[in-house]
């Protein structure tokens, strides 16, 4: 993944990555020698289901095969589900907004439309502006460029990037959310409608007791 800068604005550019495989191969399957590949037991004994494998077919260590994911180049093409190199997501700017309100249901559970959320009973709202946004920079678990990237045309390996990513703190803890076009009011009203978790438990309730998703009913209207 690059970041290229075009007019002002950044982009994420997938390139390539490694690929799962082994230098473009992978273990091979060879007929399973305790039913020789017939994947049923002689005269039917247990359930007449060969125990040690499957479909009649077992790993092999001994045979190598050409990867089909990456057609034996150890090479495949990133998207923007791929994880962000640490230097990139580092490399972006970030805000902190503070308000005095709980935490919502989704930011709690769910985390949907936000890079991440976290409940931390109130650490990030004693901290400093800085020693917050120190704190997620460093953050180096996988984040999903398509979690602060808009999709360029509906490919999903070039992505405008955010403004900025917003860290945005309650009492209880906080969500990371990308702001674009400068419009941290429309985020704001996101947050606003979602239901509290207090709420979020009882609407969620009631949903699921009537046969519907309740975890996603709770999370409100989401973006
Ligand atoms: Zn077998
Ligand atoms: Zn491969």
């Amino acid at each position: 993944m690059d970041l290229q800068i075009i007019d002002g604005k950044r982009f994420i550019v997938c390139t390539v990555t490694s690929c799962t495989c082994m230098n473009g191969k992978l273990y091979g399957r060879v007929p399973c020698p305790t039913c020789g590949g017939t994947a049923r037991t002689k005269g039917g004994k247990g359930k007449g289901r060969c125990r040690k494998c499957f479909d009649g077919k077992i790993v092999s260590t001994d045979v190598l095969v050409v990867c089909s994911r990456c057609n034996g180049s150890y090479e495949v093409k990133e998207t923007l589900y791929n994880s962000t190199p640490a230097e990139i997501w580092r490399s972006l700017d970030f805000k902190v907004n503070r308000a005095d309100r709980g935490i919502t249901w989704n930011e709690s559970f769910l985390g949907v439309g936000c890079v991440w959320s976290s409940c931390d009973y109130g650490r990030a709202a004693a901290m400093s502006d800085e020693g917050v946004i120190a704190k997620i920079k460093e953050y180096d678990s996988a984040v999903q460029a398509i979690s602060f990237c808009c999709p360029v045309e509906g490919s999903s390996r070039v992505g405008l990037v955010a403004d900025y990513i917003g860290i945005f703190i309650s009492r209880e803890g906080y969500s990371v959310r990308p702001v674009f076009n400068g419009d941290v009011d429309s985020v704001i009203r996101q947050i606003k409608s979602e239901p509290s978790e207090e709420m979020g438990r009882v609407i969620g309730a009631v949903v699921h007791s009537l046969g519907g998703n309740g975890v996603l009913a709770a999370a409100g209207k989401l973006v």
